[in-house]
């Protein structure tokens, strides 16, 4: 399968537009962006994570016969007489008993119970199931009360999932939970999106990798390995492109190999249109740029563009608003390359632990985690260099586009990380 490439114009933002809001942006990416993979069959057991390229029926109903919910006896309801509490049943139990995987072939006669476990086909004769716990019995006989209702602590066939029945739309990507569904309802080999192939480019004279001699001036390239780290969450695969220096002829080397290797790519820093931002200046020149300035703290710049037709974000070199401006605009872009539906991620109300004013035009995330007492705290600094605040959260708050006096208790929308796939 080979998907049209995307519109050399795809991220131009409409004439007019400065600071653009963040929804404007989201929506922009949402109605631009598609699939850039093709599409494989690979089993079952490697599915986690991969987003299927066709929608997926149960192949067998679940559970594929009816049978047992508990270890107990099993007869037919029209056996007992016993009608409530106050009312003895005897049942004479036939030899024999039904267990998962070891079916009762014979059939119940009326008048009479059999011993069955968890999970055991439901016998020919029986549509009744007893808990162990409710019955005594002696011998060949079981005693129980009445007021049991026909049906009771069996499972029909076909109760969770009827074969045929849609399990999964195209588009979705599968969760550990969802391997079960396709495993139980007789799946073995799924079609899947290729992996979408990310790479990862930092910029800056004045980083060093991780492990070198940082020399007095040096800056630890942070941004790398958390980038490499999230789009292997997100179940891509990741590759490395290294560091570049703020060197155009350099850049442009980094980018020429880098579009053989992979589908997308995420860059930080240089990204904003001072005289050392080379990525930039180089995209504008040389590839495709649209800058947006986006209405957003942290974050700011944006640049997103494409070289030689591959997409690229150009992420801002704060590793705060680089994380934020993944979380927030690369992940749902880069799930729609992928092939996955757009995602939004859930929120939810919580009352807040702290006060803030906000001023209006722009929308803030804040570095957050729930307490003890339910309350949503916040970072101690809302500086976007502070890198340790990612690690002290749990997740962000959302503070909207508009101005916002908020006092303590006062309701506030947070995201776990979870709500980002992390
Ligand atoms: P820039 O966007 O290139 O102007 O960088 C903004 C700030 O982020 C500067 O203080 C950079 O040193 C810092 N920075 C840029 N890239 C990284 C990185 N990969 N790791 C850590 N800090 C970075
Ligand atoms: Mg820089």
């Amino acid at each position: 399968m080979q998907p049209p490439a995307l519109k050399n114009d795809c991220f131009a933002l409409p004439p007019g537009v400065d600071w653009t809001p963040v929804d404007t942006a989201l929506d922009l990416l949402k109605s631009r962006l598609s699939s850039v993979v093709g599409s494989q069959q690979i089993d079952l057991s490697d599915g986690l994570g991969r987003i299927l390229a066709q929608p997926i029926f149960a192949a067998r109903a679940n559970p594929p016969t009816a049978n047992s919910a508990v270890d107990g006896f099993g007869f037919a309801h029209a056996s007992v007489i016993a009608t409530d509490d106050a009312d003895v049943q005897e049942l004479p139990l036939i030899q024999g008993r039904a267990a998962a995987g070891q079916p009762y072939d014979g059939q119940v006669p009326a008048g009479h119970a059999i011993r069955i476990l968890t999970g055991a086909r439901i016998p020919l004769g029986v549509d009744t199931v007893i808990l162990e716990e409710d019955t005594t019995s002696r011998q060949d006989r079981i005693a129980f009360r009445g007021g049991l209702k026909k049906g009771a602590n069996t499972r029909k066939a076909g109760e969770d999932v009827a074969k045929d029945a849609p399990l999964f739309d195209a588009d979705h990507r599968l969760m550990p939970q969802d391997l079960a569904l396709l495993a139980a309802t007789g799946i073995a080999k799924i079609p899947v999106h290729t992996r979408l192939k990310v790479g990862v480019l930092s910029t800056g004279d004045e980083l060093i990798a991780t492990g070198q001699p940082p020399g007095e001036t040096g800056v630890y390239d942070a941004n790398r390995p958390m980038l490499l780290a999230l789009l292997d969450r997100w179940g891509y695969q990741p590759v490395d492109l290294g560091h570049a220096r703020d060197d155009r002829d350099l850049l442009r080397a980094h980018l020429d190999q880098a579009v053989t290797e992979v589908d997308a790519i995420l860059t930080s820093g240089g990204a904003s249109a001072g005289d050392e931002d080379h990525l930039s200046a180089l995209m504008q020149a040389e590839g495709q740029l649209h800058s947006w300035r986006i209405a957003i703290k942290p974050g700011r710049p944006l640049a997103l563009g494409q070289w030689q037709g591959v997409p690229l974000f150009g992420l801002p070199g704060n590793p705060v608003a680089a994380f934020v401006c993944t979380l927030i605009f690369a992940r749902p872009a880069l799930g729609l390359l992928a092939g996955a539906t757009w995602q939004t991620p859930t929120g939810f109300l919580v009352p807040a632990g702290f006060s803030k004013s906000k001023k209006p035009g722009r929308r803030e995330y804040l570095r957050a985690k729930i307490g003890h007492d339910g309350r949503v705290a916040c970072f101690k600094s809302e500086g976007s260099g502070r890198i340790s605040g990612l690690s002290w959260a749990e997740g962000l708050v959302e503070l909207g586009d508009a101005a916002r006096d908020i006092n303590e208790g006062n309701p506030v929308t947070y995201y776990p990380y979870s709500a980002f796939g992390i």
